[in-house]
């Protein structure tokens, strides 16, 4: 279903008045957790005022260590949801658990899929029969046909509203976080007809290569970048060392549309 020979052309996928897919370059952004109406006002402010509208945040965070913040749960997506209305912004959050997914309906405009969960069959059928679209990230060291088969069982379940996010791989490589799949995005593009988000953050893991992967990101095709932004990011609760300041944030988006206007 997700095939490009099953829908020759492309699926575009709407998110208030965002149409991710349309040929566009698109941007979701925000922290990687939520920690406080505050924290996550300030960075709505900052995305507004970019004329940006798609807010990311974690509320629910699938970290390494049992023993690191796990995030504020469904707080955390009521506060996104408050500020989200007052700027005019969407929501997208990750869901990890098939239990909280009917609550989270209520607060979010897009259900992201970790890549940890990628493979998560029990809560790709469940996201499949929701009404939302959803945001699926590529498994950590998963390869580009297991990430197409995971997009087909939200499909399946009858959901078609499906973004595909590269978000780096496993390899032996210690420069950056994960290695960035660059070439995964015109083959993803050729291979189905969804939409393609190139997440930098989490894929390089380096403030420094933001805004040259975002760059590679928009000249290859993809449809969307994201990338992490928190007001203060040296107290961040999670993700400190590669999230954008404001400021670094409104320097970034002003080469970014800059570039983006080029080509
Ligand atoms: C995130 O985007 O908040 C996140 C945890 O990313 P990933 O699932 O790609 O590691
Ligand atoms: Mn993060």
């Amino acid at each position: 279903l997700v095939s490009r020979k099953k829908k020759p052309d492309d699926t575009i996928v709407s998110i208030h008045g965002e149409n991710i897919g349309d040929g566009k370059a698109h941007f979701i952004m925000g922290p990687c957790a939520v920690e406080s109406y505050d924290q996550v006002k300030a960075v709505a402010q900052a995305l507004k005022k970019q004329g940006l509208k798609l807010l990311r945040g974690g509320a629910f965070k699938p970290r390494t260590s049992p023993y690191d913040f796990q995030g504020l749960g469904l707080d955390g997506l009521k506060i996104l949801k408050q500020v989200a209305d007052e700027e005019g912004l969407a929501v997208v959050s990750e869901i990890l658990n098939p239990y909280d997914m009917e609550a989270a309906l209520d607060y979010v405009d897009v259900i992201q899929i970790g890549a940890r969960n990628m493979q998560n069959f029990e809560l790709l059928k469940v996201a499949g029969a929701v009404r939302k679209p959803v945001l699926l990230k590529r498994g950590l060291a998963a390869t580009i046909e297991e990430f197409m088969y995971a997009a087909e069982y939200i499909h399946a379940q009858g959901n078609d509203q499906i973004i595909l996010c590269e978000r780096g791989i496993r390899t032996y490589e210690k420069a950056t976080r994960n290695t960035l799949d660059i070439s995964a995005v015109p083959i993803l593009k050729k291979e189905t007809h969804l939409p393609v988000v190139v997440d930098v953050t989490h894929s390089t893991g380096r403030k420094d290569l933001l805004l040259p992967a975002t760059k590679a990101a928009i000249a290859i095709g993809a449809d969307a970048v994201m990338a992490e932004v928190h007001p203060d990011p040296a107290v961040a609760l999670s993700d400190s060392a590669q999230q954008m300041d404001i400021q670094q944030f409104n320097e970034y988006m002003d080469e970014v549309k800059a570039f983006a206007s080029k080509i």
